[in-house]
């Protein structure tokens, strides 16, 4: 079952200065992943339990497919939830644990045992269906809640930073997992993370959120290429800001630099600010025809294992940024002058 999931205007006051979640609209389509990512305190997990039915909306509605659910209590809106705690019964077995959400639902005998079978093998759990959770690593015992989670064919399954326990390898795996659970059921998946990599990895669409609005709405990938606000770049990778003198007004002038700009890559009208992947950022002698560029002073080179980064000192006020450098790049060396330039279609003018 895959359920499209509409927010309007949906503001959570606890009356603190600013609502925890302030005027959010968003709609998550049938069968998508769709993450909400952002900083501590943004308001990712209040808004997940607004749609789960565990806080009450200050004003706004929450609908599934064309049913307006902002009153059901939460056993009504028929949702998986998993958290960051397994939050399993130690008392029952693998498959009693998984079992728990068919037979509250009063789920004949024969049905839940051959639905268990198949879940357990969903989240390769085969095999451990007499264990107790105490007897399964964190790991496991996290594929298990998921399985409850998912076991009962919910409208949609929620998920909040439940890899956030676990160490960075397993953290992959356990990615990896999900994302192919998720092909698998085709059920919608609303997850919150912190974590821009696993948002990027894992989501069809990410919604940023800062300070309880929603900043950005897109592809992993429009959020990375086309960032709409300087916080939106700042918080996907790296960036290169240059806050520019004045709001762009057909020139972009920044110190003594007036740069070409592609009006494809404005954001808005009143953009202030270019903004420069560090990937894209080139350095060398002199200027490059067809590119902006700046001079500017290296400061340090860092290794990075795959690749190596350039600290640089840009412009006359000395503003620090980044360059990625290419295996060609030997001759780079802390305190050498160069010019750092960038082709002007991968620059990208901000609301700062
Ligand atoms: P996130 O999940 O993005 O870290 P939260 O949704 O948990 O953010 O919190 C958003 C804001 O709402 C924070 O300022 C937090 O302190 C506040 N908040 C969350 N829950 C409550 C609550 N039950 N009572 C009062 N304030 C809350
Ligand atoms: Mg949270």
């Amino acid at each position: 079952m895959s359920t499209r999931i509409r927010l309007t205007d949906v503001t959570k006051d606890y009356g603190l200065a600013v609502p925890a979640v302030d005027n959010v609209s968003l709609t998550i389509e049938p069968g998508e992943f769709m993450t909400l990512l952002g900083p501590s305190g943004s308001g990712k997990t209040t808004t997940l339990n607004l749609i789960a039915g565990f806080e009450t909306l200050t004003a706004g509605t929450i609908a599934f497919d064309d049913a307006d659910v902002s009153t059901l209590p939460p056993h009504k809106r028929n949702l998986g939830m998993l958290f960051q705690n397994y939050a399993l019964f130690p008392h029952m077995t693998v498959a009693q644990n998984v079992a728990y959400p068919l037979r509250e639902r009063k789920v004949p005998k024969p049905d839940i045992t051959r639905r268990v079978a198949e879940v357990l093998d969903l989240v390769q759990l085969t095999g451990r269906d007499g264990h107790y959770p105490s007897q399964l690593s964190g790991g496991q015992q996290q594929r298990v809640a998921l399985a409850r989670a998912i076991v009962f064919g919910p409208a949609a399954l929620l998920l909040d930073e439940p890899l956030g326990a676990l160490d960075r390898n397993l953290r992959g795996v356990l990615q990896a997992e999900i994302h192919r659970i998720h092909q698998e059921v085709g059920t919608t998946f609303v997850f919150v993370t912190h974590d821009q990599e696993e948002a990027m990895n894992l989501s069809d669409r990410i919604a940023l959120f800062n300070n309880g609005k929603i900043e950005q709405v897109g592809t992993p990938e429009a959020l990375y290429q086309r960032p709409e606000t300087l916080f939106t770049a700042r918080f996907l990778g790296d960036s290169n800001v240059f806050p520019l003198d004045k709001p762009f007004d057909g020139k972009a002038v920044w110190e003594d630099s007036v740069w070409a700009v592609d009006p494809g890559t404005v954001a808005a009208p009143t953009a202030s600010a270019l903004v420069v992947r560090p990937e894209d950022m080139r350095l060398s002698t002199s200027s490059v025809p067809g590119t902006n560029s700046v001079g500017a002073t290296v400061r340090a080179v860092e290794y990075m294992g795959a690749y190596r980064t350039v600290v640089l000192a840009l412009g006359r006020s000395g503003l620090t940024g980044r360059a990625r450098l290419g295996p060609e790049d030997t001759a780079i060396a802390a305190g050498q002058t160069v010019v750092a330039s960038w082709p002007v279609a991968r620059q990208r003018l901000v609301l700062s």
